[in-house]
């Protein structure tokens, strides 16, 4: 018997030192762990003995015996990994972490961000011993892109918050939620308090398609509509047009297919879901029959995940479509899933629908040309690569082609990128190639928006290791004022800072409403009543 890794996977590798025979890959220390959907378990080493599940955070390790229903590919999937990439070492020590040398009794740093960037940098420097850790946040409520970006019938996935919320509790941990670094207090403020600040700020701009037609009325970033269906405050006023029936989604990436599977599917399988309730009115008066996802490239490219691809293919009441004429393309992806990929697009190339099926298509090799209409969105036009022009009728585009960072006043960056320019996460100024004193990044803002949720604790690794060195030769100063002088000066220009017991008191309430409701969870969507509740 072996366990099996799922669809789930988080990529945060927590399970990897802790089995025995060590047959979970890859490593984050192997070549392919940036680029692989997820890691493996090899079922020809597993000795069974059920270890690494509970060090996974979000439940995506099971036993062979216990898959659930629509994971039955699996084992298949994690057997497959280890055809292509077979074992052939044993894995080394794990390096022992660093301490503060004798030098240098105390390390603050501020870490601008709460999502799981910022969660992974703080649990590495918290287990430090003398090091505090400043978490801020401008919106009142923690988790980033857990709480406002994982899919909210992804709950398995959503259960990483609940290990974040242990480190945000740790004694060496403060919070400042509801507190705009640049606007409440600024970079060299902070700098006055800690030795480093650790930007872990995500990437909360959208890469555009560049054509004619994307400012009209009913064309939106999928960003913004996923923002919307989580319950973000800045984006819980957002009307999105679904009284038409065919909605076009342009991009082949998870985003793309999760807001095609929250369009289409019944909205009776999101109500226990945390999905907030005004995205749940208008999902329920929807007329949304017919999902388009648009890519430019063949299916043998796409950027979604296989697991994101095969649950779109199970979704009761949906019929997941392709055309037989766009999806030739050869696999050319050497990842072991890929066949279930093709699989997957090629069942859906011969499906018909029943009659009473939403449907999702799946459109391959269409280049968007222009977004038409008068007043608002009235179709798409794509070119198919031949020359040959297609429009097609729609109400509502969504652009799910990729995000990226924001420049942040004062700061070095990289426009092309949407990056900071770093160096181990080290940010420098391109223009003299100096380090930034004191200014670090991680995350989505330091490689660019891809990888799972767990990419961002190596990504942590490497920057923390960074301010240690800096700090052990002597580059970082010691901060001019101490922690409570910066609270004291926080509490004069912001009186509603949210530390942990307001996050604590929001948490019981939007909990607690969710049971009442027989939900996961019933969000508060406008920081009014965020801050109303993080004061009961
Ligand atoms: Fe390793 Fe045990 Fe998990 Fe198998 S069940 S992968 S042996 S920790």
């Amino acid at each position: 018997m072996t366990f099996v890794i799922d669809r789930g996977c988080c990529k945060d590798a927590a399970c990897i030192p802790v089995c025995p025979v060590q047959c979970i890959r890859p490593r984050p220390e192997d070549p392919d762990f940036t680029t692989a959907e997820q890691l493996y378990i090899d079922p020809a080493v597993c000795i069974d003995c059920g270890v690494c599940m509970n060090e996974c955070p979000v439940d995506a390790i099971n036993s062979e015996w216990d898959l659930p229903d629509g994971l039955e590919d699996y084992l298949d999937i994690n057997a497959g990994y280890f055809e292509a990439n077979p074992i052939t070492k044993s894995e080394p020590p794990k390096p022992v972490r660093r301490e503060l040398d004798a030098a240098h009794l105390a390390l603050n740093v501020a870490i601008v961000g709460s999502g799981p960037a910022a969660c992974y940098a703080a649990a590495e420097l918290a287990r430090i011993s003398n090091v505090k850790v400043s978490v801020f946040d401008r919106l009142p409520t923690p988790f980033g892109l857990v709480r406002s970006g994982v899919a909210p019938d992804h709950s398995k996935t959503k259960r990483v918050a609940e290990r974040f919320n242990a480190v945000l509790g740790l004694p060496n941990v403060r919070c400042f939620f509801n507190v705009e670094v640049g606007n409440d207090v600024s970079i060299e403020e902070l700098l006055e308090h800690h030795h480093a600040v650790l930007w872990a700020g995500g990437a909360d701009d959208d890469r555009s398609l560049g054509i004619p037609g994307e400012d009209l009325a009913g064309c939106h970033s999928g960003r913004e509509f996923v923002a919307w269906y989580n319950g973000h405050p800045d984006h819980a006023n957002h009307r999105f047009q679904l009284d038409g029936e065919r909605v076009v989604v342009i991009g082949n990436g998870n985003v793309a297919l999760d807001v095609a599977r929250i369009l289409a599917q019944p909205v009776d399988m999101l109500v226990k879901t945390d999905i907030a309730l005004h995205s749940i009115d208008a999902l329920t008066r929807s007329n949304v029959v017919d999902v388009v996802v648009a890519a430019r490239r063949g299916p043998e490219h796409a950027a979604y995940t296989t697991g994101e691809l095969l649950a779109l293919d199970r979704i009761e009441r949906v019929a997941l479509l392709a055309q037989a004429d766009e999806v030739g393309g050869a696999p050319t992806d050497p990842r072991s899933n890929d066949e279930h990929r093709a699989a997957a697009v090629a069942a859906a190339a011969v499906r018909s629908p029943a009659e009473e099926d939403r449907t999702i298509t799946l459109r391959y090799g269409l280049s968007p040309v222009s977004i038409n209409g008068t007043d608002a969105v009235e179709s798409v036009t794509f070119s198919r690569g031949n020359g040959e022009l297609e429009t097609i009728a729609t109400s509502l585009v969504l652009r799910a082609v990729g995000y990226r960072g924001r420049a942040v006043a004062g700061l070095p960056f990289d426009e092309v990128a949407g990056t900071f320019p770093h160096r181990g996460g080290s940010i420098y100024d391109p223009q003299s190639g100096e380090d930034v004193a004191g200014l670090y990044c991680t995350g989505w803002i330091k490689r660019g928006a891809n990888g799972m949720i767990g990419s961002n604790k190596v990504d942590a690794v490497e920057t923390v290791e960074s301010i240690l060195t800096d700090l052990a030769s002597g580059r970082l100063p010691d901060p001019i004022h101490d922690l409570e002088h910066l609270q004291r000066l926080l509490a004069e220009r912001q009186p509603d800072v949210v530390d942990k017991a307001g996050w604590a008191r929001i948490d019981k309430s939007e909990r607690r409403l969710g049971r009442e409701a027989g939900r996961n969870r019933t969000k508060f969507v406008s920081t009014a009543d965020l801050l109303a509740s993080s004061r009961l």
